[in-house]
């Protein structure tokens, strides 16, 4: 009698389901199909070995690695296991790729607060990527922190916000954190113009092309008014972001003007035959000196109204004269810098102040039209005490007044 081996019941095992139409080995076709779709959904073969063996199939990364390689058959199991792996990608799968941007922000918000990155790595709290859960070291995070990576799995992305979530609502010296560490990374955070988790939701922290939203209404002069009256009208500091600075202080403060084409108005007198006496005569003006000038390009008509009489006078366009998007080419303000006096921030004092500009003159003994230069940012405060007096009188702190 020959013995029964394991290797023989395997045998007869196989041969029994071969025979049965269940084939132990199937051609690695199918598998690799289906592998191929999830890597193109951004899945690394950690994550699918994962989740195959969530789904009852347990398996190891380097199977799917190897998937195909070596053999032209597979094991069964390991086909089923590949095609549990939905390529459903609203699942969104632990292992698809996001762009590091949003572990960076979480990670940044927590700096923020002040943990430090050691501490964070060392509680466990962020994590290397996929395929090595279970916490990684300090030098891993700052290499996230400094943008060095592009990309991340959405595993580690959902831990590393999930951390931020949990840790937002406590203090790190709470926690046991040094005191020259919490304040070491605070300032590294807001060196980096990182932003407290509340700037961002789900729908924004993983887009890369998303600014913060500190206020509700970032972007626009009413984000910037909230930024003011949260700071220094009672509310919790929220400093001006990039969006709102971006989008009040650069904007040319001059009413929508025009730029006087001289030459082509040159053209169009010579063209229509009129003399710029006859010219000078339907704009009601004593001579034709002005229009002289106008001519030469020394400067050019003050008000539209008076360009469209010009056109009407030489049977032309308004454009063939001038040209009407002066604002968007006119070049861009400086946003205010650090320390100098800003002038958007003293004009929401005052309206949040409920006090006229004049009024404001008259309370720390500046003139009228100094107070008005100082507010269209014409001219700056010469002397600090100054706009010490004014932040006294409208009952904010100095800073205030200060970009
Ligand atoms: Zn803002």
């Amino acid at each position: 009698m020959t013995p029964v081996t394991a290797k023989s019941r395997r045998g007869a095992y196989s041969q029994a389901e071969r025979a049965a139409g269940r084939p132990m080995r199937v051609p690695y076709g199918p598998a690799k199909e289906h592998l191929d779709k999830l890597r193109a959904m951004g899945m690394t073969d950690t994550a699918v070995a994962a989740e195959a063996t969530a789904n009852g199939f347990p398996m190891h990364q380097s199977t799917v690695t190897q998937l195909g390689r070596k053999f032209p058959n597979i094991h069964r199991d390991t086909e089923a296991g590949i095609l549990s792996v939905p390529l459903d990608d609203s699942l969104a799968c632990d292992g698809k790729l996001v762009d590091i941007c949003g572990a960076q922000r979480a990670i940044g918000a927590l700096m923020l607060k002040g943990y430090s990155l050691n501490w964070l790595s060392q509680q466990g709290y962020i994590y290397a990527d996929a395929g090595h859960a279970g916490g990684c070291n300090g030098s891993h995070a700052f290499r996230v922190i400094e943008g060095r990576y592009k990309t991340t799995t959405m595993g580690t992305f959902r831990r590393t916000y999930a951390a931020a979530q949990k840790l937002e609502e406590s203090y790190p010296l709470d926690l046991g954190m040094a005191l020259h560490a919490v304040s070491r990374s605070k300032n590294y955070a807001a060196r980096n113009g990182f932003v407290p988790l509340s700037c961002w939701d789900h729908d924004t922290i993983l887009d890369p092309e998303a600014v913060p939203e500190w206020t509700g209404a970032c972007g626009t002069w009413d984000g910037y008014r909230i930024h003011i009256r949260e700071s220094y009208f009672g509310g919790t500091e929220i400093p001006l972001c990039e969006a709102c600075r971006q989008a009040v202080e650069t904007r040319p403060a001059e009413p929508d003007r025009f730029v006087w084409k001289p030459k082509a108005f040159a053209e169009q007198v010579d063209s229509s035959g009129t003399s710029l006496k006859r010219l000078a005569d339907v704009l009601g003006m004593d001579s034709d000196a002005g229009l002289h000038r106008w001519r030469g390009g020394e400067y050019g008509p003050k008000y539209r109204s008076t360009v469209e009489r010009l056109a009407e006078a030489l049977d032309c366009d308004v454009s063939d004269l001038i040209d009407e998007g002066w604002r968007s080419q006119q070049k861009k303000l400086e946003p205010v810098k650090p320390g100098e006096f800003n002038p958007y921030a003293a004009r929401i004092v005052l309206e949040l102040a409920e006090t006229a500009q004049a009024k404001a003159a008259d309370l720390i003994g500046v003139s009228h039209g100094t107070m008005n230069n100082w507010l269209n940012r014409r001219t700056v405060p010469a002397s600090p005490a100054a706009v010490q007096k004014l932040a006294e009188q409208m009952g904010v702190a100095v800073e205030a007044f200060y970009g």
